[in-house]
């Protein structure tokens, strides 16, 4: 391996640990979005609960005015039975009371239906409201110690840091420019090893004469499929 090639595969061993660490942040963090998440999904929940119950009262109370309505007009024909001369005019007005007390009576019934309903949703949604009270509070913890965490990895990410950047000071800047431009379309490598004559970036076959070049180890070359600068090292067994 040229110089260059070694201060390279150098760089690259320092970044792919920093990228592991910025995966272990991004890990913790995502876990930490899963729970916040899940929080805001339950009260959205709650607030439908709420609204439905809202309106169910609403309801109620709409159908206990009515009722209040027709009860008078019970009583109203009811008072007017004394004054009434004709059987035909008795007959009309019975049916009219009839009618109304089975009013009143679907009314009672609806309303019934109706707390019972809100009795059920009320449950439900104080049980959620409990199960959100204890998922703040666990939330609030898992925020401070997936934060203590993210700062200690941070720390180990800043002493890497200043490693990369001491070993970078290597290179030409040409060189870390086609490097990170590499590494950046390249899924993180941008210099790899070949071995048999196959590059351990995109595994394909080098042509012959290239692996030749390679093996004699003056040269750099690049994959003629991935681009990749590549470099020869037999794996120890
Ligand atoms: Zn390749």
């Amino acid at each position: 391996m040229n110089e260059q090639t070694e201060q390279l595969v150098l760089l690259q061993e320092i970044d792919l640990e920093i990228d592991q660490i910025d995966n272990e942040i991004k890990k913790e963090q995502e876990e930490l979005d899963q729970r916040i998440s899940a929080l805001a999904e339950r009260e959205i929940r709650i607030n439908e609960l709420d609204s439905s119950i809202e309106t169910l009262e609403r309801e109620r109370r709409t159908l206990e005015d009515e009722m209040t309505d027709k009860i008078a007009r019970v009583k109203e024909r009811q008072s007017k039975m004394m004054q009434v001369q004709t059987s035909r005019e008795q007959t009309a007005l019975l049916k009219e009371i009839e009618d109304a007390k089975r009013n009143v009576t679907e009314n009672e019934e609806k309303i019934v239906a109706i707390m019972e309903q809100v009795e059920k949703l009320t449950t439900e949604a104080n049980e959620e409201k409990n199960v959100l009270k204890t998922e703040k509070k666990l939330l609030a913890e898992a925020t401070k110690t997936v934060g203590d965490a993210i700062d200690k990895i941070n720390k180990g990410k800043k002493t890497k840091q200043n490693k990369r950047d001491k070993q970078a000071q290597s290179l030409d800047s040409a060189m870390i420019s086609k490097y990170d431009l590499l590494r950046d379309r390249r899924n993180g490598l941008a210099i790899v090893n070949v071995l048999g004559g196959v590059c351990q970036g995109c595994f394909m076959n080098l042509p012959p004469q290239q692996y030749n070049i390679l093996l004699r180890g003056d040269k750099m070359l690049d994959c003629p499929s991935c681009q990749r600068m590549l470099y020869h090292q037999e794996l120890d067994n």
